[in-house]
């Protein structure tokens, strides 16, 4: 068994409306989607990749994540946080080298400062842009889960720093993706079996996205969010990666789940 292993988690569900996933399609049709975040874990550090919703917003959703909750309901328990979950692999929060983040969006920050060790990596234009959104994109953001102090932060500078490996081993690479957000990135893992896997996360958010058949319903730019899949499509191909999609109600489920990994 290897030390290098890539768990999948989902930190419950949200409701929300099919043309939400893919824009002008589905119309007011009730969709309930997938809210995934990963582990990986490393001699030279463990690494939580996103963290999903924060599980302190259960006990009021609408006074922490806001009138976001209208259009996207959370639809999960307090077992599924990533504290809880990490608990029951038996990893305490000290064990957390790194907290990667794609993006800052709250389906996406809830491990943020929830690690005392962990240093936080994020690209530097997410991180600005979360502090003073555009009103359509305001909601996706919750300031308190990643305005704190004391954090630990390391900034990403876009094309200057695409492809950079955190570990200096090709395992974990860090993709530029900007589009879905302001300064979203994708993650390549590279598994010493299960070879290359690419976490598109909300670069792509299904595989009709993916396979250019649907825009998302939501993002900061449309050119953005089509280039960023062209690229993302050229690199699983050279890679020949297993491509896993941000919130894609068909696929995830196929995928193994924690306690199961891939190494
Ligand atoms: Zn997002």
């Amino acid at each position: 068994m290897s030390d290098i292993r890539l768990y999948m988690f989902q930190s419950g569900t949200q409701r929300c409306k099919a043309h939400d996933i893919r824009m002008n399609q589905g119309g007011d049709a009730d969709c309930e989607i997938p809210v995934p975040w990963f582990l990986l874990t490393h001699p030279k550090g463990n690494v939580i990749i996103d963290g999903g919703l924060a599980a302190e917003g259960l006990s009021d959703p609408r006074g922490y994540w806001g009138d976001v909750v209208d259009s996207y309901q959370p639809v999960m328990t307090e077992a599924q946080g990533c504290l809880a979950q990490l608990a029951k692999l038996g990893l305490s929060s000290e064990e957390i080298g790194f907290v990667v983040l794609s993006h800052l969006h709250s389906d996406h920050s809830g491990a943020i400062g929830r690690f005392p060790n962990a240093t936080h990596i994020v690209q530097r234009s997410e991180y600005h842009y979360a502090f003073a959104p555009d009103w359509f994109a305001a909601g996706a953001y919750v300031r308190r889960d990643f305005d704190r102090p004391g954090l630990k932060w390391h900034f990403m500078e876009g094309a200057a720093t695409d492809g950079y490996d955190l570990y200096g081993d090709g395992v974990l690479r860090m993709i530029f993706t900007p589009g879905h957000s302001v300064g979203h990135q994708s993650f390549l893992v590279q598994l010493p079996n299960a070879g290359a896997i690419l976490l598109a996360v909300d670069a792509a958010y299904t595989l009709d996205h993916w396979n250019e058949k649907a825009l998302p319903g939501f993002m900061a730019s449309a050119v953005d969010t089509v280039r960023s899949v062209g690229k993302l499509r050229m690199l699983a191909e050279q890679t020949d990666a297993m491509v896993i999609t941000g919130h894609d109600l068909e696929t995830w489920p196929r995928l193994k789940q924690a306690p199961n990994y891939y190494d």
